[in-house]
Parts: C-alpha cells; structure tokens; sequence
C-alpha cells in the first residue's frame, strides 16, 4: 500500500514534544540537576544492578522502592505508586479521570505536558489563566469547580509552578480540595527546592494526589522515575490505566540505591538555593532584565530582544529555555541553576549581550568550546 490511513483525529494540532535540546558547553534548558550521581553511589548502583535478573519481567509494582518512599513519607506502600517519570503517571491521570464528557481545568501559563495529554484523551479543556506575577486566579478557579455544568473532573497544580518558579499557597490549595471532589494534582516536581509539600493534608482529601520524581533533586532525570502518593482507592484507578512494565528492573534498583542515599544528596540542593538567589540577584542588577522569583531550581526572566539574547548565550556554549513566543510568557527566558562555574558564565554572557547591544552581535568567550 502507499498510503495510510489518518491516525486518531485528536492528533491532527498536536506537535510532538520537543525538548530543544542542542549541544552545548552548559546545558542550562531542562532544570536537570548540574551533577551527576557522585562515584560513591555509583558503585553502589552498579552492584544492585549486577544482581538484576535481566531475564526476568520486572516487578510490576516496584514494591522494594514502593516501601521505601512509602515509609520516607509515613505511609503504607498502597499509598504509593512508581511510574515512568512523572511524565507517565501525568498521562496516566488524563486516562483515567479524562476522556470524553470530562473536564481538565488548566491554570496557564504551567507545564505544557498536561495540556497535551488532556487533547491525546480527547479530554476538553478549561483553562483560567494566570493573573499578575502568574498568579492564579484563585476566585474563578473556585467558582469553576463548584459549577457542576462545568463537569471539572481533575486539575493539576504544578507547585512550584514550572515555568513561573513561585509555590501555590497551601491555603488556597486546602480550600480547592475543599470545593470540589474532582480530583487534584499538586505537581510537587521539585519540592525538594521548594521544601514545601502537601504531604501533611494527604489523610483528610481523598481528591488529593501528590506528585513527585526523581529526575530533578536527585540527578536521575535519565532514568525515568517518578512517583504519586494518594489515597489507596485513588492509586487502584490508576493501577487499572499504567503500563504493567513500565518501571524496568534496572532502573528501580538504581532508584533504590539513590532514595536510600538521599540525604547525601542534601548539599548539592542547598548549593542550587542558594545559587538560585545569586543568579536572581546578578540578574536584577542587569538593565531591562526582571527575573521572576523562584522557590524552585531554575529564574524565568524577561529581557529585552529575548530571542537574540537566546541566540547569543547560545553563541557563548549556554543552553537557556526560550519562552519568548510562548503565550503568557511573552519575552521571557528560563535558566535552570547550574553549579557556580556555569552560573558565572552564564552572567557573565548577559551581561555583555545587555550592556553592549550595538557590538554585542557575537559571543566573544567560549564560542569554539561546544563546537
Ligand atoms: C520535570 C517535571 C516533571 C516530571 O518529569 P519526569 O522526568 O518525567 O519525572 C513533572 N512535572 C513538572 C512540572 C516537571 O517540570
């Protein structure tokens, strides 16, 4: 046959999901943690991984890495649920409270991923955009989800919000799952920098699940783990949607060997804070440049011609996440904190492009370095 016929009509507006990822000499573009697993964890991993049975289909559940996050959290392992990356248990939560006749309600300018997994499950979707400083809009959010002609089914709340940086307030978060029985999502993807969670208000809102990954704090973002905790009833929905397999075995033992190491991964999260606040800090010192306050391990910024100064960092060898045409972030760029080198090269190269626009056409250091 030369042709084919037409996939699933939903998706005809769909572009497929591309990270922008370029070569670069400091890849400041996917809120990556800058350092790898140290080499003490590492051999670590490489022995747990040894005795994997790579003969065998994994266990479906990861319960060894289950009980382990389970019990970090004060939980029993029903509570818990593996995936994919939080990328899977995101699709997931569109497959079994989407679909057709149900409501995503989205709070843009947030993670495009929800969007798309809201058309790929022919899911409608609301959306109430965000208001100053990507605010949400909290009066009509709440009026939203409590008109049942809405048909509202789930909404996901990414906090901190990626990519504004600023956390959702625990307050209007607890009168949201309050006004509605749909159910909510808190994206707690990097809690870890935020040092806030809704873990305390699991027990008392069924509607409640908390979602969080290894791929950021915990320098695992190639090996895709990510996890949810809710309500054992709420876990059992999305046990009937997931992908049996989905979590290979080589990959929960490398998850196991870093969740029983966390805590050494304390100091290289207490650099990111802080560098975070030294990147915001040169940041405003910059003419025309506005960072966005952050509790998260990245600064969204506006700066004048932002897609030249893209095009300029990039020029430097410094990989940043253009935002400018976005809708709602209208010239803006987003870094992620790398260590304190690539964050001093990262300065220093805005700030030539702003303080030089006329002879600031080209990179003049480190242009070759990524070549
Ligand atoms: C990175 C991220 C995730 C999860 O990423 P995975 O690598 O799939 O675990 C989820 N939500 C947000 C907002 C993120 O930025």
């Amino acid at each position: 046959m030369d042709r084919v016929i037409a996939a699933a009509p939903q998706l005809a507006g769909i572009v497929p999901y591309d990270p922008k990822y370029l070569p670069a000499h400091a890849y400041l573009s996917a809120n990556e943690n800058p350092r790898d697993v140290d080499d003490a964890i590492r051999v670590q991993i490489e022995e747990e991984v040894r005795a994997v049975a790579l003969n065998r289909y994994p266990d479906p559940l990861a319960n060894d890495l289950r009980d382990l996050i389970a019990q970090a959290n004060g939980l029993d392992r029903d509570w818990v649920l593996v995936g994919n990356g939080g990328d899977e248990l995101l699709f997931d939560t569109a497959l079994a409270w989407g679909g057709p006749g149900r409501t995503f309600l989205n709070m843009p300018p947030t993670f495009s991923v929800y969007a798309a997994n809201a058309r790929l499950t022919n899911t409608p979707i609301m959306d109430i955009p965000r208001i100053d400083g990507f605010a949400i809009d909290e009066l009509r959010v709440l009026q939203a989800l409590a008109d049942p002609d809405n048909g509202i089914t789930f909404t996901i709340v990414a906090s901190p919000n990626n990519p504004t940086g600023l956390m959702v307030p625990t307050e209007f978060l607890e009168r949201l799952l309050d006004a509605t029985d749909a159910l909510v999502m808190v994206d707690e993807a990097y809690f870890e920098f935020s040092r806030q969670t809704m873990r305390p208000q699991l027990e008392r809102h069924k509607n409640l699940v908390i979602l969080r990954t290894f791929s950021k704090a915990f320098s695992l973002a190639g090996v895709r783990i990510g996890y949810i905790l809710a309500h054992p009833d709420v876990i059992r929905e999305y046990l009937k949607v997931r992908q049996p397999y989905s979590v290979d075995a080589v990959s929960q033992a490398i998850a196991r060997v870093v969740f029983r190491n966390r805590s050494a991964f304390e100091p290289r999260i207490q650099e990111i804070i802080s560098e975070r606040g030294r990147l915001a800090d040169a940041l405003r010192t910059l003419p025309g440049v506005v960072p966005h306050p952050s509790e998260s391990n990245w600064v969204l910024f506006a700066v004048p011609d932002a897609p030249d100064a893209w095009q300029f960092l990039y020029d430097c060898g410094i990989l940043v996440r253009d935002f400018s045409t976005a809708p709602g972030l209208e010239g803006t760029l987003r870094v992620t904190v790398g260590t304190p080198e690539q964050n001093d090269a990262f300065i220093a190269a805005l700030r030539d492009f702003v303080l030089k626009p006329a002879v600031a056409t080209s990179c003049t250091e480190g242009s070759e370095s990524h070549a």
